[in-house]
């Protein structure tokens, strides 16, 4: 990308892409393949996003491999192999490294760049978009393709440089291997990324210490390698795969079940949850009944069955009861999916320590101080989670019109139409943004439908001449009031998580809720609505 030239008033490009993950890779594609001057700014040095960075140990797949990947091509189905179900991360990125490649993206991407700024010029009707690395450029249309999940936090714990031996947040994980052998290894966080951490780390550190604030409700992967047979039906059956996930809530395999939790026998409802928890994936926590993540009552029966799970399965009946979640049912939060999880605390090697009976008060030379002890260890790290949804919006500075920055606009909570668009950025458009279906979705299948239905919009506005698109604040309006009914139905919105924008290291984030619950079928029908009745509820000029 050249310097452009700030008094000309040519455009060096009809679109800038931010960022070289899943969304970014198709939508460099697709606005190329429409022939457009199209350029992706990434600030890694190498593709794939979510998959370039976490990279920690035991990093992997929770929605089945031959679900995620792109489906456009049926001939990148067929020369890809999975290796595994749920493929692990090095795997991940050697695919989207692959399809980079084949599809010869890499020669319209900018590595090592990161968008400082992007302000909307009202007159030229394009975005000036300035980098960390003072390139600076003009284009028509600005599309985020950031990740809900990239912009990590650390805690504010006092002393936290102050730790002699290396520490990593699993979104930072260092290229070399890390041995942990003969180590003593601290984990902070139990969500998904610290319960894939800490199953690895537990078979090879000499010890390791989990400090536990909240714990969730896991459930067993069950991932396996996929041998010929099954390789073989995989590829012949790709179109059921991804009808399948078309057609269900999530984009995952798994469909929910239209039973009621309170319909069935004591029996019936047991043998049920005996299956789902013998069974691979998510669909202990997607094909479940319909009533599990909306009826209290109806969760009840499903959280009580956790337990007793977790009971089972860890020996000691004292140490059995902190990693049993107190103050949430069960898939109220994002479930995260372990192998043997539970069983690391039998081992004589792991111990859980619960922070908030006694809470950590500082980061030492040598470790961890709480409120009882200090823990020495030679390795810490921090699977503390991301400023999820809108951090990485809020990391670049965002001006549309009159100069508003989309962080002070979003402040109290995300106002989008259709989670792509949002009242006074024109031609911002935002991939699996907030109130977005993506965001709460097997994100590829979300990801290609937001990337086809936004790339569809831009061809539609050349076609007719528009250049400037925004959405009308009726649209906007009605279009956040819609997130927020839907949301309120579910038991996740009265729950602290990322998805209601809570996360104690960001004590300004509002509580709110950042993505869409109402389904990817529903979107995708909204969505297809809006385009058949010329692009309503959009201003186009
Ligand atoms: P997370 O779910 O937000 O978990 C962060 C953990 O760190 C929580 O246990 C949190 O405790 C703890 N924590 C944060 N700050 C802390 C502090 N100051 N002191 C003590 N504990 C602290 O983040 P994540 O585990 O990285 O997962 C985020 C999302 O990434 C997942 O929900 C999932 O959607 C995605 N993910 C996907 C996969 C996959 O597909 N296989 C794998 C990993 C992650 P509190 O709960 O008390 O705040």
């Amino acid at each position: 990308m050249s310097a452009a030239d700030r008094t000309s008033t040519e455009l060096d490009f009809d679109v800038v892409v931010v960022g070289a993950g899943m969304s970014g890779l198709y939508a460099l594609k697709l606005l190329r393949d429409q022939g457009l001057r199209v350029v992706a700014l990434e600030k890694a040095p190498g593709v794939g996003g979510t998959w370039y960075w976490n990279r920690y140990p035991g990093a992997r797949f929770d929605s089945e491999s031959y679900s995620y990947g792109y489906s456009f091509s049926p001939e990148l189905l067929q020369e890809w192999q999975w290796s595994e179900h749920f493929s692990p991360q090095p795997e991940t990125l050697r695919y989207l490294e692959f399809v980079a490649d084949k599809f010869d993206l890499r020669r319209d991407i900018q590595f090592d760049s990161r968008i400082k700024c992007a302000a909307f010029d009202e007159a030229g009707k394009c975005w000036e978009i300035e980098t960390d690395e003072g390139v600076r450029a003009r284009a028509r249309f600005l599309i985020t393709a950031v990740g809900p999940l990239s912009a990590p936090t650390l805690p504010r714990f006092a002393g936290l440089d102050s730790f002699e031996g290396p520490a990593y947040h699993t979104a930072r994980w260092p290229h070399e291997p890390i041995d942990f052998t003969g180590k003593r290894v601290g984990v902070i966080g139990t969500g998904a990324t610290g319960v894939q951490t800490i199953q690895e780390v537990a078979k090879i550190a000499a010890h390791l210490t989990v400090f536990q604030r909240s714990p969730n409700w896991c459930a067993p992967l069950h991932n396996g390698p996929i041998d010929e047979e099954a390789q073989a039906r995989i590829k012949a059956g790709y179109p059921e795969i991804f009808r399948k996930c078309r057609e269900s809530h999530g984009g995952f395999l798994h469909m929910s079940d239209p039973r009621s939790a309170l319909e069935v026998s004591p029996e019936e409802r047991e043998a049920f949850f005996q299956k789902l928890y013998g069974e691979p994936g998510f669909g202990i926590w997607m094909g479940n009944f319909s009533d599990i993540l909306v009826n209290p009552e109806a969760n009840d029966f499903m959280t009580e069955f956790m337990r007793r799970k977790i009971r089972e399965r860890v020996k000691d009946p004292e140490i059995a009861e902190m990693p049993i979640p107190k103050n949430h049912g069960f898939g109220t939060r994002r479930v995260p999916l372990e192998t043997h999880y539970y069983e690391v605390y039998n081992q004589d090697n792991v111990l859980l320590v619960d922070i908030r009976e006694a809470p950590i008060e500082r980061i030492t030379p040598l470790g961890v101080k709480t409120a009882e002890a200090e823990y020495e260890l030679d390795i810490l790290i921090y699977a503390t989670g991301f400023d999820a949804i809108t951090g990485a919006f809020d990391r670049i500075e965002i001006r549309g019109q009159g100069g508003q920055t989309l962080k002070d606009k979003w402040a109290d909570g995300p106002r989008t139409y259709l989670g792509l668009q949002s009242v006074g950025f024109p031609n911002l458009l935002t991939l699996v943004g907030p109130h977005n279906a993506a965001t709460f979705c097997n994100s590829p299948r979300c990801i290609e439908q937001n990337v086809e239905w936004v790339t569809d919009l831009i061809r539609y506005l050349r076609d007719n001449d528009y250049e400037r698109v925004v959405p009308t604040r009726a649209a906007e309006d009605d279009w956040t009031k819609h997130v927020y009914d839907i949301a309120e139905l579910t038991l996740l919105s009265k729950t602290d998580s990322w998805f209601t924008g809570v996360n104690q290291n960001l004590p300004d984030k509002k509580r709110t809720f950042m993505a869409y619950a109402g389904g990817s079928p529903a979107y995708r029908t909204k969505c297809d609505e809006v385009a058949a009745n010329g692009y309503e509820g959009f201003d186009l000029q």
